[in-house]
C-alpha cells in the first residue's frame, strides 16, 4: 500500500472500491503508477479524457484562461462561456446552453425545463419524468429517482417523486406509460453505458420521438457519457435521426475539467428565466476553455478515424476467443466474456492494460486520438486476458 492509499483508506468516504494503483502521471492514452509501471488507458477516466492525458493543445488552453481569469460567478460576463455555447449551438442546431458541473447536475437542468414546460404548456399536474429501465442518469436523489436500476435506490428512499420507468425498445409499453401518466417529459440515453453499453433499437428511438412529438412530451437526450464525439458522431442522437428538445452531456466535453451542459433546441429555449437555475461554478471560464479546445478538434476527419477504430476493436474481439459478444458504438464498446469482466479487467491490469466495466462487461472507452499503435497492443492484450 503507498501512503496515499493508506490515506485514502482513512480519510476518503469509502464511496469508491479503487484498484490498487495510484497514478501519478500520463502522457496520451498512457498513464504510470507510483511504482513506475505504465499503462495504457483503455478507460480514459470513465470517458473523460477524450484526448487523453495532459494533451498539448488542451493544457495550452487550459493554461492560457488560468492567466486571464479562473472564476468571477455568474454575476458577471467572461469569454469562453458564451463561445462555447455559441459553438454547441452552432454543431447541434439548438439553440441555448445552461451550464452546470457534472452530468447528474446536467440532467436536473433538463428535468426542471421539461416540468416548468409542461407546468406552463399543459398544467402543473403534468410532471411525470419516464426513463427507461436500466437506465443511469446520475447519484443526486433526483436523477437517481431517475435512473431505472432498483439497487442504486436501496437505502436513499423516497427519493424525489413523479418518475416512471419503462422497458428500453418496448414501443407498446411505452405508449401504455405515457397513456397512464401525466408526463411532462421522456429521459433517455442513446447507448446505455452504466447500464451494460447497450445502443438503443432505431425504431424504438424514432417511435419514441414521435410520440414525443405528438403529445408535446419534452424528449431529453442524456449524452453525458455516449456525447461528444464517443460513439463517432459528434452526439449520438445523430445517428438516430431524432431530433431532441434537450441534450445533456459532461464527461468528455472539458477533457478532464469538470463540467456538464443542458442544451435546449426551440420548444424550450426560453423556458428558464431569470433565478429559475443556477450553479456558481457554472460557466467555469477555465473549464469553457478547456471544452473550447476540445470541440474544435471532433470534426470529421476525427469522427472518421473514431469509427475505424471502432471497427477495428469490433472485428478484433467479436468472435476472438473467451469474448461471447461486442456491444455498443464507435469507442464506447461493451464485451461480454465467458470469464467474469472483474477477472479479466484485473489481468488486463497485470499485463499494463485499464479496462473499465459496465455490469458483467468489459467497458472500453479509450481516448478518441489513441494511437493505433497502442491500440492494437491494448486490444491483444484484452484478447489475451479472456482466454
Ligand atoms: C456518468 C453519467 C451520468 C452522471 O454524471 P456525473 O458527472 O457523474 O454526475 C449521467 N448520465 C449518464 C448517461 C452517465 O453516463
Amino acid at each position: 500500500m503507498t501512503e496515499v492509499m493508506k490515506l485514502d483508506e482513512q480519510y476518503v468516504a469509502g464511496t469508491y472500491g479503487r484498484y490498487p494503483i495510484e497514478i501519478t502521471d500520463g502522457r496520451g492514452s498512457e498513464c504510470r503508477d507510483a511504482q513506475g509501471r505504465s499503462y495504457i488507458d483503455m478507460g480514459t477516466g470513465i470517458a473523460v479524457n477524450s484526448f487523453g492525458y495532459c494533451d498539448d493543445e488542451w493544457k495550452a488552453a487550459v493554461t492560457a484562461q488560468l492567466d486571464k481569469v479562473s472564476h468571477t460567478s455568474n454575476l458577471y460576463y467572461t469569454q469562453p462561456g458564451p463561445e462555447l455555447a455559441r459553438m454547441l449551438c452552432e454543431k447541434t442546431g439548438l439553440k441555448k446552453v445552461f451550464f452546470g458541473n457534472s452530468g447528474a447536475e446536467a440532467n436536473e437542468c433538463a428535468i426542471k425545463v421539461a416540468r416548468k414546460y409542461a407546468a406552463e404548456h399543459k398544467g402543473e399536474e403534468y410532471s411525470v419524468i419516464v426513463t427507461l429501465t436500466n437506465s443511469f442518469h446520475g447519484r443526486t436523489l433526483t436523477t437517481l429517482a431517475a435512473t431505472g436500476q432498483e439497487h442504486y435506490h436501496e437505502l436513499f428512499c423516497p427519493l424525489t417523486p413523479g418518475f416512471v420507468h419503462t422497458p428500453a425498445n418496448d414501443i407498446e409499453a411505452l405508449k401504455q406509460t405515457l397513456a397512464c401518466n401525466k408526463v411532462a417529459g421522456l429521459m433517455m440515453e442513446c447507448v446505455q453505458g452504466e447500464g451494460g453499453v447497450i445502443p438503443l433499437d432505431k425504431e424504438f428511438a424514432a417511435a419514441a420521438a414521435k410520440l414525443c412529438a405528438d403529445n408535446d412530451i419534452v424528449l431529453i437526450i442524456d449524452e453525458v457519457q455516449t456525447g461528444n464525439g464517443r460513439t463517432g458522431s459528434l452526439y449520438a442522437y445523430m445517428q438516430y435521426g431524432i431530433c431532441p428538445d434537450v441534450v445533456t452531456t459532461a464527461k468528455g466535453l472539458a477533457g478532464g475539467l469538470p463540467l456538464g451542459v443542458c442544451m435546449m433546441g426551440d420548444k424550450v429555449k426560453d423556458v428558464l428565466g431569470r433565478g429559475d437555475h443556477g450553479s456558481t461554478f457554472g460557466m467555469n471560464p477555465i473549464c469553457c476553455a478547456g471544452a473550447l479546445s476540445i470541440l474544435k478538434r471532433i470534426d470529421d476527419s476525427l469522427l472518421e478515424e473514431v469509427k475505424e477504430k471502432s471497427r477495428y476493436i469490433f472485428d478484433e474481439l467479436g468472435g476472438a476467443q473467451g469474448v461471447t459478444e461486442v456491444t455498443g458504438m464507435g469507442l464506447m464498446i461493451g464485451v461480454k466474456t465467458v470469464k467474469p469482466a472483474a477477472d479479466v479487467v484485473k489481468e488486463c491490469m497485470d499485463r499494463g492494460v485499464l479496462c473499465l466495466t459496465a455490469k458483467d462487461k468489459v467497458r472500453l472507452l479509450p481516448a478518441l486520438n489513441i494511437p493505433w499503435e497502442q491500440l492494437k497492443l491494448a486490444v491483444e492484450i484484452i484478447k489475451g486476458a479472456c482466454i
